[in-house]
């Protein structure tokens, strides 16, 4: 079996993984991480909730981004509240000692204090849902002009809640040396045609449809 010490992750991030218990890499975290450390291409992940998919895009974020630059360097696009907040819950855990800091960017919440909590802890990483990230993108008050990967969570998800468009605005917004890293449980045809006009030679992995992140908890 695959140990996270083989992945390419640094010794801060293998003792948080330690501490939380997670003692063996998921499917798609054996295949997906070591590809977005190693690799600066797109990359497209099949892979349902449950899988472990959260930790596999975000472990690789720590290797890729500058602690030292407080621009945003990251968007992680979600197509529910929900969603996001568990994203950031993820987030938080995983990087409890580091100095990248997450806020999300979601509907439902005021937007006094969405906009104090970015200008106070400008983080490196926004979690959001597609409308309030281009309310703030729009009022000038996000800006992408650094950001280096665009994620994309639940893509199918997305797409079906009718977001398709929200997430061309967002891609025209950055620039074109970026990297998108998708995460999608199924490929329907608007899917395949976004990869298709959107991403340059993505990497594609899959990971089998069963819970395989439940499955090792339950062994334990
Ligand atoms: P996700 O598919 O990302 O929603 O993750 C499902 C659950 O599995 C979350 O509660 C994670 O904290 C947990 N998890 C993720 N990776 C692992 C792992 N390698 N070992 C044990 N639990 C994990």
């Amino acid at each position: 079996m695959t140990k996270f010490s083989e992945l390419g992750l640094n010794k801060g991030t293998l003792a948080t993984l330690e501490g939380l218990g997670y003692e063996n890499p998921t499917e798609i975290q054996e295949k997906a991480i070591p590809v977005l450390i190693d690799s600066d291409k797109d990359f497209v992940g099949l892979a349902q909730t449950g899988t472990g998919k959260t930790a596999a895009f975000l472990l690789p974020l720590e290797e890729k981004l500058d602690p030292t630059s407080k621009k945003i360097q990251t968007l992680i696009l979600s197509p529910t509240r929900e969603l996001a907040n568990q994203i950031y819950g993820e987030f938080e855990k995983l990087f409890p000692r580091t100095k990248i800091k997450a806020e999300v960017v979601c509907g439902g919440v005021s937007y006094d204090r969405q906009i104090g909590a970015i200008k106070r802890k400008k983080p490196q990483v926004i979690i959001g849902t597609p409308g309030r990230v281009i309310d703030l993108m729009n009022q000038g008050l996000l800006r992408f002009d650094e950001t280096k990967f665009l994620i994309l969570d639940e893509a199918d998800e997305m797409l079906n809640m009718g977001f398709l468009e929200d997430v061309q605005l967002v891609l025209e917004n950055i620039k074109n040396d970026r990297n998108i890293w998708m995460f999608s449980a199924t490929m329907p045809r608007e899917i395949k045609s976004l990869i298709k006009n959107e991403f340059s030679e993505p990497i594609t992995v899959s990971s089998s449809t069963e819970s395989s992140a439940k499955k090792s908890i339950e062994q334990r």
